[in-house]
């Protein structure tokens, strides 16, 4: 026979009201104080996963999210690519395909910024000069930093020299081993305004060319690889990524206090700091060495997923800083482009960006206005580099 438990009312109200004081008490005893208003238990507070979580790597949940999607193969404008390392032009075949490559994003003109010095500069002028395309690319100079002492600053300078008289339309990109690993010839490291170097920095203002430099690396692989880094798995990927060892490097902060030091000391060279400076995820500290150094410009390579997830914020800085910064894309993917033109051009949301390694969250377009448009993509790299090819660029 079926017994039936009997329905809560019938227990006799004494009873049920004496349960539910205990009922309260306990578990007034076991919570911590809470914020008014909180609701407890959060759903899923104390409980375990019944099945075993996902890797970081695994996890790739589909989007439910319906929105419209306007993917923007090629640019809305003709772009330069001042942060170029496109292969070298040196090999025709290489060539040919990099200028194909660039015909189809729209990129009109691209700066050949790789790790070239005096010894490669003449081929690398004469393959881009006896090309089909001679006015698809431009190539800068290096300076080697390594061993600095007495007499390397003005070397270093008349090399400089001698390699824009040749062709060279500026200097860099100067990579971030100066600042992190290049040495003196004592055997310490190389301060980035070590006043050795000062006659490279006025060559460059002397010449009217600009100083590309890349300093430093994003803050977090600065900080230790631990489960809160936003970078664990970049600096979990990449052993050299990883500066927390304050015996063998700087803080990110003491780094870039020198960078900007010899931003300031020599206000008459025009300076583009490479990938906004590391300071996408933090534009007011960009803007604000805006507003001090008039000579600053910058560029967008390989910080798109700080841009992407900031998009109203990120629109604003590019219209109030729309003078200073400058398109570079750094690696050269050509597959990887059409996502910085979506960034920039449209105002889709919750996209996906390229590389889990960077950030392992979505985009949203910053939809810049035309205006701002022409002057990333080409303005003001035509306005600071002089000497570029400028067919092909529609009037700012
Ligand atoms: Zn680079």
């Amino acid at each position: 026979m079926l017994i039936r438990p009997r329905p809560w009312f019938a227990v006799p109200a004494a009873a049920l009201a004496l349960a539910a004081i205990a009922l309260g008490l306990a578990v007034l005893a076991a919570q911590p104080p809470q914020a008014p208003g909180q609701f407890r238990p959060r759903p899923a507070e104390g409980r375990d996963p019944e099945l075993p979580p996902p890797s970081i790597r695994e996890y790739k949940p589909r989007s439910t999210l319906v929105v419209p999607q306007h993917p923007v193969p090629r640019a809305k404008f003709p772009a330069i690519d001042v942060h170029g390392h496109p292969p070298s032009p040196t090999s025709a075949t290489e060539y040919a395909q990099v200028v194909k490559s660039m015909d189809s994003l729209n990129v009109r003109l691209m700066i050949y910024a790789g790790n070239n010095n005096s010894t490669r500069m003449p081929a690398v002028l004469a393959g881009i000069k006896s090309s089909p395309n001679p006015d698809r690319m431009v190539a800068f100079t290096n300076i080697n930093v390594s061993d600095v002492g007495p007499g390397y600053g003005r070397r270093a300078a008349a090399q400089l020299e001698t390699d824009v008289k040749a062709g060279a339309k500026g200097l860099g990109e100067i990579m971030k081993g100066f600042g992190l690993t290049a040495r003196t010839s004592d055997g310490s490291r190389v301060k980035l305004d070590d006043p050795e170097l000062d006659p490279i920095w006025e060559t460059c203002a002397r010449l009217g060319i600009p100083a590309f430099i890349h300093t430093g690396d994003p803050a977090e692989f600065f900080q230790p690889l631990d489960y809160s880094n936003e970078r664990w798995l970049e600096m979990a990927l990449y052993r050299d990524r990883r500066y927390f060892d304050r015996s063998r490097y700087p803080s990110f902060n003491d780094l870039m206090a020198e960078r900007d030091r010899l931003f300031a000391k020599h206000p008459k060279t025009t300076f583009i700091v490479a990938h906004m400076g590391w300071h996408a995820n933090d534009l007011g500290r960009l803007g604000a060495m805006f507003d001090r150094m008039p000579n600053l410009y910058t560029e967008v390579g390989a910080i798109l997923y700080d841009l992407g997830r900031q998009p109203r914020a990120a629109r604003e800085f590019f219209t109030k800083y729309q003078d200073r910064i400058l398109f570079g894309k750094d690696s050269f993917q050509p597959d990887e482009y059409p996502y910085y033109w979506r960034v920039f051009e449209t105002n889709d949301e919750y996209f996906d960006y390229y590389r889990d390694y960077h950030a392992f969250w979505k985009l949203y377009g910053l939809g810049l206005s035309d205006e701002v448009l022409k002057k990333v993509y080409y303005g003001n790299a035509l306005k600071i580099i002089p000497g570029l090819p400028r067919a092909g660029f529609p009037p700012v």
